[in-house]
């Protein structure tokens, strides 16, 4: 039986890319040759990345803006050092939001290139909200933000106006919802969470930010290199790539982001009303920052824990558990998770309260 899969990534993926993907294995487009043995030159994966690529300037409507889609690989975590190597002038600064876990990873990185500045941070509160009311100093080199906190379920509703270009790590929220994209300059994501498999990162940059910094990058680490080369600089993620174009369409005939936002708030608005409603669940993040892809959340009597995990687990409900730095449940609500799962979850809720 298909499980309700709510692991934080990776993660769900439409069915019918399962589908798709499990046929190119086999033979892709008729050719007679599974996608895991052609070539990342053949005219069909040339025709794969040129059409995932301008996919996702579409869907992000980011069409003729002077943006670059990338496929790049070595996860969101490369990107954390090839953003500064790109971005921070030499003898210059950046700066960070200190929002969770990946945002301070981010920061760790920077600061192997120079002067990183933590604008704000939330982690004397255990991340449990978004920092706000913070000053980006003017002359940065970049402003850096994490969208959403995938650990501790807390994403980030505006973003500051800034002189400084606005670089975010939208890993485990891009595509989920509608919101100008065109304010960012740079955004990168691990596919894992909401657009594919692990195994690709996409970057999306807007190309006139590069080229500044004054430092000679390796070509590997260089935006501008792997510009150039179409995203084909070394050989691609090549079923990565192609099972996220997948997603990629999937999405687009669904009705696009504005589709799939409407999904997004339904499901989370199901979950969050429970866990208020709820005597026996407490959420762990601030009300107004909420993530509409993580929720997490605690019992607020452990004893019932057993009974708990029982339960969900026999309503066929998977990868339910916290990350062990918040404790309690985690429910990823990713783009492909069908409301029917999340009312399987409430479910289990109230036949909890039901049954103590
Ligand atoms: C998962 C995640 C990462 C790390 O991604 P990798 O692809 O494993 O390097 C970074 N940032 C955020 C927000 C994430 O959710």
């Amino acid at each position: 039986m298909k499980k309700h899969n709510y692991s934080a990534g990776p993660c769900i993926l439409p069915q019918e890319v399962f589908k798709q993907s499990a046929e190119a294995i086999l033979d892709f487009n008729n050719s007679g040759l599974s996608i895991l043995e052609i070539s990342h030159r053949s005219k069909d994966f040339l025709a794969v990345m040129e059409e995932a690529r301008a996919l996702v300037l579409e869907l992000l409507g980011l069409e003729g803006k002077g943006y670059q889609a990338l496929f790049l690989s070595g996860g969101a975590s490369l990107e954390f050092l090839m953003v500064p190597y790109n971005v921070m002038k030499v003898d210059g600064k950046a700066a960070y939001l200190d929002s969770g876990t990946w945002a301070s990873s981010a920061i760790k990185e920077a600061k192997h290139f120079g002067e990183t500045v933590v604008v704000a941070s939330s982690k004397s509160e255990n991340y449990n909200h978004i920092p706000k009311n913070y000053t980006i100093p003017a002359d940065a080199s970049y402003f850096h933000c994490t969208s959403n906190n995938t650990i501790f379920g807390t994403q980030m509703k505006s973003f500051p106006k800034t002189a400084a270009p606005l670089i975010c790590d939208m890993s485990s929220d891009i595509f989920s919802k509608a919101i100008d994209f065109s304010q960012f300059d740079l955004i990168y994501a691990g596919a894992q969470k909401n657009m594919g498999p692990a195994g690709t990162t996409l970057v999306v940059v807007k190309e006139e930010i590069l080229g500044k910094t004054g430092r000679t990058i390796p070509s590997i680490l260089d935006y501008q290199q792997h510009i150039s080369k179409e995203s084909m600089y070394n050989t691609p993620p090549v079923f990565p790539v192609y099972a996220s174009l997948l997603t990629l369409q999937w999405l687009k005939k669904l009705g696009g982001i504005a589709a799939i936002e409407k999904i997004n708030d339904a499901k989370a608005n199901l979950l969050y009303t429970e866990i208020d409603r709820n005597p026996l669940f407490i959420g762990t993040a601030a009300k107004e920052d909420r993530s509409t892809m993580n929720a997490t959340f605690l019992l607020v009597n452990e004893a019932h824990q057993e009974t708990f995990d029982a339960m969900w687990k026999a309503a066929g409900i998977s990868g339910l558990a916290g990350h062990r730095s918040v404790g309690g449940y985690r429910a990823s609500m990713y783009n492909a998770l069908p409301l029917e799962s999340v009312q399987v979850l409430v479910d289990v809720m109230r036949n909890l309260e039901n049954n103590i």
